[in-house]
């Protein structure tokens, strides 16, 4: 593949050893961040339109995470929406999603069973604080986990900074670093790695991606409960098989009814369904009169806790970077 639009930064959803690549302009910092430095990589703001080839090709907020786009093409009179991965609900981090019409919409399907339906997420940051302030009052360091592109960011935005210091785990302070870049506003971290073993930690919360979930080097902190952010925490067995103390419904895709209602807004008359469970939402939308068909992707098929919601896969994924 010579040349790739990019969605956004996560592993699944990046062409790797393309050409020349095209994201937005607010998804520049991460998306370099992730791919080999001699990457060609344009930034396009939202809604600038640019020809390729005789199709008109514009990017749009699509809310998932920072920089991220749903691709608008034009051809001919028709209009094609691709959304990547996205959410409706407000994030402070990223620019939020805007409904683009169009007569074909391509969606993911990340969450689209009726069993998801997201809590407020106000009521789920407020858990984490509680908790946080709980295992403090206990004389134990909080292990929070969640995806380092993105959640972890949001996390962060969200913590209350007067309850006691917030650490990070390298591969979340290197994209806190893109964040801040790109003028996103987060609370002051301290990277981990950079503190006396024999620190306290016991007041602290460590953000770090799930990947670090009883690995050793979680022992550094003595004492700890461990939590994990996201959607697949709202199912109970989730939680259970990976041995966690907590977990917290948080997931930067949308929920049941916000997928059928982001479709609604579109008005798109034919609907191609994509990452997820495709079949639950190809046969509600055909049951309303949409024409709608499932997508096979090159990446259908990762339905683990942490790739789900985005985590490299690829091989040939610059991963090694992204260890502490
Ligand atoms: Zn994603």
């Amino acid at each position: 593949m010579d040349r790739a639009v990019v969605t956004h930064a996560h592993g699944d959803h990046v062409a790797w050893g393309c050409g020349s690549y095209l994201c937005s302009a607010e998804g520049l910092g991460v998306l370099r961040d992730r791919l080999d430095r001699d990457a060609r990589v344009r930034g396009l703001p939202y809604g600038e339109r640019i020809d390729v080839n005789g199709v008109r090709v514009s990017l749009h907020p699509a809310g998932h995470i920072l920089g991220s786009a749903q691709v608008r093409l034009e051809h001919g009179g028709d209009v094609w929406v691709v959304s990547g991965d996205y959410k409706t609900d407000p994030d402070p981090t990223c620019t939020a999603f805007e409904p683009v019409r169009c007569g074909t919409f391509v969606t993911e399907s990340t969450f689209g069973l009726p069993i998801y339906r997201w809590p407020p997420q106000a009521e789920v940051l407020d858990d984490i604080n509680v908790w946080w302030r709980a295992n403090r009052a206990a004389g134990r360091a909080t292990l929070l986990f969640g995806y380092a592109l993105g959640k972890a960011q949001r996390l962060l935005a969200g913590l209350d900074p007067g309850i006691g210091p917030i650490l990070t785990h390298g591969a979340v302070e290197r994209l806190n670093a893109r964040y801040r870049e790109a003028g996103i506003s987060l609370p002051a971290t301290t990277y981990a790695g950079s503190m006396d073993r024999k620190a306290d930690f016991s007041s602290a919360i460590v953000v770090a991606p799930p990947s670090a979930d009883g690995s050793i080097w979680t022992r550094r902190f003595g004492p700890h409960a461990t939590g994990f952010a996201s959607g697949w925490m709202l199912v109970r067995g989730a939680r259970r098989r990976r041995s966690l103390d907590r977990g917290f419904p948080l997931s930067d895709h949308v929920d049941w009814p916000s997928l059928l209602a982001a479709i609604a807004a579109t008005g798109a008359e034919r609907v191609w369904v994509t990452h997820g469970f495709t079949g639950p939402v190809v046969r509600w939308l055909r049951e309303r009169g949409l024409d709608a068909g499932a997508v096979e992707t090159r990446f259908e098929g990762e339905r683990d806790d942490e790739e789900a919601e985005g985590a490299p896969t690829n091989t040939s994924t610059p991963n090694s970077s992204y260890a502490e």
